[in-house]
């Protein structure tokens, strides 16, 4: 692992090359990693592709030097995007549902981004809408469009792939990740499977989500509240697919919320819900692996955990422990 010993020039140095830690609650015969992506500056996994995406399209000449992102999100792409971007010169304007929690949206301004929401019932299709529509209104705009645009998950196939596979000395058995747009699972997914081809590969969701659909099944479509992953709108899952992926674990909130707090309390992690579902789903694949129920081509697991839950205190993600009144 990097360490940083040096000084560096600006926080974008600091993007990538977070600590790969292992999850225990996971069986020693198979042990389940997990890459910390709360260590990126901007405190989540966003940063790479905020990171990545505007130095691709500056210097393939899409987006002008001085120029403007518009870019519909859930948050943490909002705050990976501006903190690249006022490095970069560039302007953000991010367009974000309603929904979506306070302090991400707090951290998007002070990061020097202009933010505008859209209603809940507009889910993130209206979102990406009147993102279109914006940068069509703007001079030098564009949209980066993290949902459908290849570069995304290149940016982990070009860096938190290499990564886990250093940091493990290419011994990978499984990759298990949450999928939002789907990204980070693709990209990782696709450089294991350039290392082994029988990686194993496991892509999670929160109940309620139609990823299903991908493998022309009829998923039940229901609500959720875990933030990041999951998908109702085709609009939003371009990226996904399903023949990179030997397996999709729908994963309820309840169980979500309740792994969150076991990861707090018993080993020091203080990550969030998607965190708590792709952690469920990794410990299952290295249960079934040990019990010999599935074949992987070496002894691990390796998930990812995409942020941190103090961008979620205001969703009540540790409401148990709160003390208002002492
Ligand atoms: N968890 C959280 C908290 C996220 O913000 C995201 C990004 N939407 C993800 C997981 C999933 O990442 P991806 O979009 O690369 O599938």
């Amino acid at each position: 692992m990097t360490t940083h010993r040096e000084p560096l020039d600006s926080v974008l140095d600091t993007v990538g090359e977070t600590p790969l830690v292992r999850v225990h609650g996971s069986p020693d015969a198979v042990p389940v990693y997990a890459k910390l992506e709360s260590f990126n500056p901007g405190a989540s996994i966003k940063d790479r592709i905020g990171k990545y995406m505007l130095e691709a399209m500056l210097d393939s000449g899409e987006l002008p030097e001085g120029g403007t992102v518009v870019e519909p999100t859930a948050g943490n792409t909002g705050i990976g995007f501006a903190v690249a971007a006022r490095q970069l010169d560039i302007r953000a304007v991010f367009v974000v549902p309603e929904r979506f929690s306070v302090e991400k949206q707090t951290l998007m301004r002070a990061l020097g981004a202009d933010v505008i929401n859209t209603p809940t019932d507009a889910g993130m299709g209206g979102a990406i809408e009147r993102a279109r529509e914006l940068a069509d209104e703007l001079d030098d705009a564009v949209v980066p469009q993290q949902f459908s645009n290849p570069l995304n998950a290149e940016a982990h196939y070009a860096t938190t792939g290499p990564e886990i596979y250093d940091a493990l000395d290419g011994e990978v058995g499984a990759v298990v990740a949450g999928c939002g747009t789907a990204g980070t699972l693709m990209g990782i997914a696709r450089y294991a499977r350039e290392q082994h081809p029988d990686t194993y590969v496991c892509a999670v969701e929160p109940t309620g989500s139609m990823y299903a659909a991908k493998f022309g099944s009829d998923p039940d479509e229901g609500d959720y509240k875990t933030e990041g992953i999951g998908t109702h709108d085709p609009a939003t899952n371009e990226l996904f697919d399903p023949d990179l992926v030997d397996e999709l674990r729908a994963v309820p909130d309840e169980r979500a919320h309740e792994e969150l707090g076991r990861l707090a309390a018993e080993e020091g992690h203080l990550v969030a819900s998607s965190a708590g579902a792709a952690s469920v789903a990794a410990r299952s694949v290295a249960e079934r692996a040990a019990a010999g129920d599935i074949d992987l081509p070496h002894d691990s697991v390796v998930t990812v955990f995409p942020d941190s839950s103090e961008r979620y205190l205001s969703k009540g993600i540790y409401r148990e422990f709160e003390a208002w009144e002492g």
